[in-house]
């Protein structure tokens, strides 16, 4: 059971090792996720567990769990049995809960897409809290990632895609977020707006 506390891995030093700034990564988009959805339940998110065991990567899920009352954030590996505790986490900036709620006024409907689309959506840059809520809600599924959104929220997301995409002057980085820009449009026009 790794123990931690979330404030002891935010602004590490730049020359800090790769290995504490990965393990810095993953809690932090761990708490995101836990924080992005409501609390109470325990769900597999997108997130991929990062160990290696046999140096080969390992195919589980972490799935997040988040009290009702706040405390400590829970996870776990879906299939090597990394787990942790996760406390430190309130009113740091990986701590995405919404004010309120949010209603949403237009259909909402359920996105697949890849999990390369969805590690280009959780490194966006600029995302608002609205966005970085759908991006870190995302679900495991068997045929990918789910995000559930509303045309509007999609729409946004879009643009803050594209906008990253226009400024990215990493060539591979852009090819990655031009693919995800594409499949989110034509979800979006499948969504029939
Ligand atoms: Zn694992």
């Amino acid at each position: 059971m790794f123990v931690s506390d979330l404030r002891h891995f935010l602004d590490l030093p730049d020359d800090a090792p790769g290995p504490a700034r990965k393990m810095a990564e993953q809690l932090g988009n761990v708490v995101r996720a836990a924080t992005a959805a409501e609390a109470g339940t325990a769900w597999v998110s997108a997130l991929p567990c990062r160990r290696r065991p046999g140096r080969r990567p390992c195919p589980g899920r972490i799935i997040v769990f988040r009290p009702d009352l706040p405390a400590r954030i829970e996870w776990r590996c879906t299939c090597c049995g990394d787990e942790g505790v996760i406390s430190g986490w309130e009113g740091t900036y990986c701590d995405v809960r919404a004010p309120r709620p949010r209603r949403h006024d237009g259909a909402v409907a359920e996105v697949v897409v890849s999990d390369e689309v969805a590690a280009a959506l959780r490194d966006l840059r600029l995302l608002d809290a609205e966005c970085e809520r759908l991006v870190f809600r995302a679900r495991a599924a068997d045929d990918g990632v789910v995000l559930t959104t509303d045309d509007e929220e999609l729409d946004e997301l879009i643009g803050f895609v594209a906008a990253e995409a226009n400024h990215e002057p990493n060539r591979r980085r852009q090819q990655r977020l031009d693919r995800a820009f594409a499949v989110l449009s034509d979800a979006l026009q499948a969504m029939g707006s």
